[in-house]
């Protein structure tokens, strides 16, 4: 290893694992940590089992959504938690997964790096993980390095990384490193308690890989008993206040503040040997977290918000979608009743009458594609408040010029790829992409800036500015052949890419209490103290049909 990729002597590492089940929420606890941590420099690190060298072509409903930063990488969900909690701008090399650490190793192995030496798992696998971890750490000047390893210990697929974190540990010594270990506490029906085995026998896999953790999260449905705390401290060697209770929660953005409660900041602190004085700034984000407490328990008003898409059996599908409501509704001081609603269920249209907004969001391919485009003609038409996202956008784009331009065999080009002749392919292929062959990393991704139209709703609601940045992730475009004529009908495209290849990035329709859909993904960027303005105002609009929809019932 050369210097760039060995220990600077300064960053501090904590490292999340997870025991007994997977879906326990490490990436929240991870991301929570982090906000307790937020007045550090702390650089959030995930590491996946998996062979894909990104989630980019993984199906939502394998792996949940998947995440766009603004350089352009497609990764884990968890990101999402990281940005919104710690308010920062990931980036790609953050996200580690088996598919780079072998492409990393087999490329070496070609170039001859490792001059005529028989490539082993170990060191050579391992070696790769921590001289990444210890480049990331230098080159970002971390002052902790928060590395999240994804799956449950005892997982063959992330064995690799777990050895490679002892070591590692070994390395940068007992002062510089601090494991948390997430664990499930079930209390099982019929014996009222809860229960400390499954936590017992997670600890002892992790001890039997050299890894002894300090801090012990039990995940659990109620606050954890001291009697259970000190079980726990028992068998995992710890002292009991370094078990702490990873209640379930209405809302994610409780957990800092729960785990803060719990002390775990102290625990963190003086185990890392981090002199601080001052606690985290939380106080706007308290009072958002209260706002939503009370909605939860007595609403001042719950809005009926759907969102239609393919993989709805699968939340996590949408899950930055679902967050940004959340931050909006935080905001707005209002409840929202978010249904995801297949837009393949026949008895879809009977539901909108009942809906104070909809959102078509991201999606591929022809599977469902006419029932969103007839679910949005019909909420155009019954002046629902609609969002559309990316594919939402491009629909809502198809069903305009087919049922207000005159062009009723408008479609997108996308559905050519399934042998369908489109006749007026409004939405066509972003032409610097055409010579593009393979999936993988073929989409235009990342952060780009809009230019908002003067004048325009889109600059109002964007507080007048005229060039914002946001996330996108797609193939197809707004044809420009098509777009005066849309015009000329009355639709409005109110944000631009750059001029030199001018992409429709925002359109909207002005008579109508809320139309607007943007070719990017509003939902990246959206966090708890500063929600996105679309789906700010897209609620703002849903308000006042909730109203109107009351008094009519009055
Ligand atoms: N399928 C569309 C495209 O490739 C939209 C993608 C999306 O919604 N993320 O352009």
């Amino acid at each position: 290893m050369n210097s760039d990729d060995s220990y600077n002597g300064k960053s501090k590492f904590i490292f999340i694992t997870g025991g007994v089940l997977s879906g326990l929420g490490k990436g929240v606890a991870a991301a929570s940590i982090g906000a307790l941590l937020s007045r550090f420099r702390v650089i959030p690190v995930k590491c996946d089992g998996y062979l894909n060298v990104d989630p980019g072509t993984m199906n939502p409903i394998e792996h949940g959504e998947v995440f766009v930063l603004d350089d352009g990488g497609e990764v884990d969900m968890d990101f999402g938690h990281y940005e919104r909690f710690l308010n920062i701008n990931g980036k790609s090399e953050w996200s580690l997964t088996m598919g780079k650490v072998f492409s990393t190793l087999i490329e070496r192995e070609r170039q001859g790096v490792y001059a005529g030496t028989t490539i082993q798992f170990i060191p050579h696998v391992a070696d790769v993980i921590k001289s990444h971890l210890f480049k990331i750490a230098s080159k970002e000047s971390a002052d902790v390095m928060l590395v999240e390893i994804g799956g449950t210990v005892g997982d063959l697929e992330n064995e690799f990384y777990i050895e490679a974190v002892r070591q590692l540990s070994n390395i940068v010594g007992p002062d510089n490193c601090l494991f948390v270990h997430l664990t499930y506490v079930p209390i099982p029906k019929g014996v009222r308690e809860q229960k400390s085995k499954p936590t017992q026998m997670s600890v002892r896999d992790l001890n039997e890989r050299g890894i002894y953790p300090d801090i012990i999260i039990g995940r659990c449905c109620e606050p954890l008993t001291s009697k259970i705390k000190e079980k726990i401290a028992l068998f995992g060697n710890i002292p009991s206040k370094n078990v702490i209770s990873g209640l379930d929660m209405n809302s994610v953005y409780e957990i800092p503040l729960s785990f803060q409660q719990e002390g775990i900041l102290e625990i963190i602190l003086k185990k890392l040997k981090i002199a601080s004085a001052t606690s985290p700034k939380m106080d706007e984000w308290k009072r958002l977290v209260e706002v939503c407490q009370r909605n939860y328990e007595n609403p001042r008003k719950t809005l009926n918000v759907a969102l239609c898409g393919k993989h709805t059996q699968l939340e996590d599908s949408y899950a930055s979608v679902r967050e940004a409501i959340a931050h909006a509704a935080a905001h707005l001081n209002v409840a929202c009743n978010l249904k995801m609603l297949d837009v393949e269920s026949p008895d879809i249209k009977e539901q909108l009458a009942s809906l104070d907004a909809v959102i078509v969001p991201g999606g591929f391919g022809i599977r469902g594609m006419e029932e969103k485009i007839s679910i949005i003609q019909a909420v155009r038409e019954a002046n629902i408040p609609f969002l559309g996202i990316c594919y939402g956008m491009q629909l809502a784009v198809v069903e305009y010029a087919r049922h207000k331009c005159g062009l009723p065999l408008a479609g997108t080009a996308e559905v050519q790829s399934a042998g369908i002749e489109v006749k007026e392919p409004v939405i066509a292929f972003l032409p610097n992409l055409e010579y593009v062959k393979v999936l993988g990393g073929t989409l235009r991704k990342g952060g780009h800036d809009v230019f908002l139209k003067k004048g325009s709703f889109a600059e109002k609601i964007y507080d007048g500015v005229s060039v914002i940045r946001e996330r996108f992730r797609h193939r197809y475009e707004v044809n420009p052949m098509y777009i005066s004529k849309l015009e000329e009908n009355g639709l409005v495209f109110s944000g631009h890419s750059a001029k030199e290849d001018n992409i429709m990035q925002i359109m909207e329709i002005p008579d109508h209490p809320f139309f607007v859909a943007t070719q990017f993904h509003p939902e990246l960027t959206s966090t708890l103290l500063k929600p996105s303005p679309l789906f700010y105002h897209l609620l703002k609009a849903a308000e006042q049909r909730f109203d109107l929809r009351v008094e009519n019932r009055e």
